[in-house]
């Protein structure tokens, strides 16, 4: 496709990225080859493993990262680049699964991942068009209403930044009229998704991290105390060994893929809007994702181009449709988006979800540690989690860390889960009353 930058090895329906095509090159990372050592070795670099490197160089621990592709090829560098505070449950509920102790941990760090991006980004000079302009959340019905509302008292008693919008608020910020209501939380922002992945690969690289791309690890061998990590072409020995495939696992570690479910999330985005349109919508700058159980998100990027997104395509043919039919929604949404409008790119990728909706922390061996499963908010969560990662192989004990280690716990009848997600999600999208 003359010069397009697609997404490698990936079906074409997923591959045309508007990210791929305008982030800025990332930093050279070659194949491992030969026998290394490290402290510390990381599989996957996505936003977990690039910010475990970058906490861990930080503290100048020796760190080697191995990504099958190149930084940021998984979700990271496909995503809708909204800087979402906080997890998928609502705070009091986080604190009564995760108890207390841990619960409130949790809360206060998903609360605060966004300062963690922003503060990264600012501290390595990263170019990723990052905008903390913060992030609504529109509800579509009464049902989204009462939610948000139990949400923004939730986090408001917490002390944080979240306020409630009344109909004709969240109609002006959004620039349209179809939503009853919703929560504008001044923590969140947007960043150009795969531009903040090769930024923290870069600062990582430059604070002593060492990243290797197309180093696929084939397999995790024991030796002692430690681990060897097995490429086509190299080895790396380390004490220990973190894990960060999240919805790209594959079967490294026996089990892991089996704790969540990817569902894959396609966008796609239009060429640049007109000075008029583009003031029409969201003018405030922020970054919109709504309460529908199947999700829909849409801001504008740098350059003014509308970026919509939403859940639960399955297979090459549902993945187009689902992108014909976020365009369709986008203008049923949008009426000043003129008829004629270009739609330039669509590609996706997949979002891991867990059953109790909330990321998980494991160590299934002694020094085997994993971690994934945002459900859908990774921008800041991931982050986070990198440096809890950092943390734990740098010698915190567990009781001390800002989210709590579990058992793995692979999901029963996991095979029969994904269809299961996909029609359910299916079925949904055919209720919902705006048609996606
Ligand atoms: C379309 C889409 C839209 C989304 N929108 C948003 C959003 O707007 N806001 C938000 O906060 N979140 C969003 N998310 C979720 C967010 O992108 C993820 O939560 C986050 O990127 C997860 O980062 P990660 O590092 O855990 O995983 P990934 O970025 O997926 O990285 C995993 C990496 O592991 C590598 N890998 C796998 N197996 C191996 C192996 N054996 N050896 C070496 N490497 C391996 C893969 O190549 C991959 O690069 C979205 C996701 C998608 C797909």
């Amino acid at each position: 496709m003359h010069g397009r930058r697609m997404i490698e090895d990936e079906k074409p329906a997923l591959a045309d990225s508007l990210w791929s095509a305008t982030a800025p090159p990332g930093p050279a990372c070659p194949p491992l080859s030969g026998e290394v050592e490290a402290e510390v070795a990381i599989v996957g670099g996505g936003y977990t493993g690039l910010s475990a490197a970058l906490h861990l160089a930080e503290r100048k621990v020796p760190v080697v990262l191995l990504e099958a592709r190149e930084p940021g090829w998984g979700a990271s560098g496909r995503n809708g680049g909204q800087v979402i505070p906080g997890l998928e449950e609502d705070p009091d509920e986080v604190e009564r699964i995760l108890g207390p102790s841990f619960g409130r941990r949790a809360v206060r760090l998903s609360g605060a991942a966004p300062d963690l991006v922003f503060d990264l980004v600012a501290r390595y000079g990263i170019a990723c068009d990052a905008v903390r302009a913060g992030w609504i959340q529109p509800a579509p019905d009464a049902a989204g209403v009462k939610l948000q509302r139990a949400r923004v008292e939730q986090w408001q008693r917490r002390g944080a930044p979240v306020e409630w919008l009344d109909r004709a608020a969240v109609s002006t910020a959004l620039g349209t009229g179809l939503y009853e209501g919703g929560l504008l939380d001044r923590r969140g922002g947007s960043l150009q998704p795969l531009a903040y992945a090769r930024g923290l690969a870069a600062a990582a690289i430059r604070t002593g991290a060492a990243i290797h791309g197309h180093s696929p690890a084939r397999r995790l061998e024991r030796v002692g105390a430690g681990w060897r990590v097995v490429t086509p072409r190299g080895v790396v020995r380390a004490r220990i060994v973190l894990v960060c495939t999240n919805a790209y696992a594959d079967g490294l570690v026996p089990g892991l893929a089996r704790t969540l479910v990817p569902v894959t999330s396609v966008q796609v985005a239009s060429a640049p809007l007109s000075h008029n349109v583009r003031r029409s919508i969201l003018p405030g700058g922020e970054a919109a994702s709504d309460t529908r159980r199947l999700l829909v998100y849409f801001r504008l990027d740098a350059a003014g181009r509308f970026v919509i997104g939403g859940r639960g395509a399955y297979g090459e043919r549902g993945i187009r449709a689902a992108q014909a039919r976020l365009r369709r929604l986008a203008h049923r949404m949008f009426p000043q988006l003129p008829d004629e409008l270009a739609w330039e790119r669509a590609w996706g990728g997949l979002v891991a979800l867990t059953e109790n909706h909330l990321p998980f922390l494991v160590e299934p061996e002694p020094g085997l540690v994993a971690a994934g499963g945002y459900n859908g908010r990774g921008i800041a969560m991931a982050t986070a989690m990198g440096r809890v990662l950092a943390d734990k192989a740098s010698g915190v004990p567990d009781a001390e860390l800002d989210f709590p280690l579990t058992r793995l716990a692979p999901i029963p009848f996991h095979a029969l889960r994904r269809p299961a997600v996909a029609l359910a999600v299916a079925a949904k999208g055919i209720r919902d009353r705006l048609g996606f």
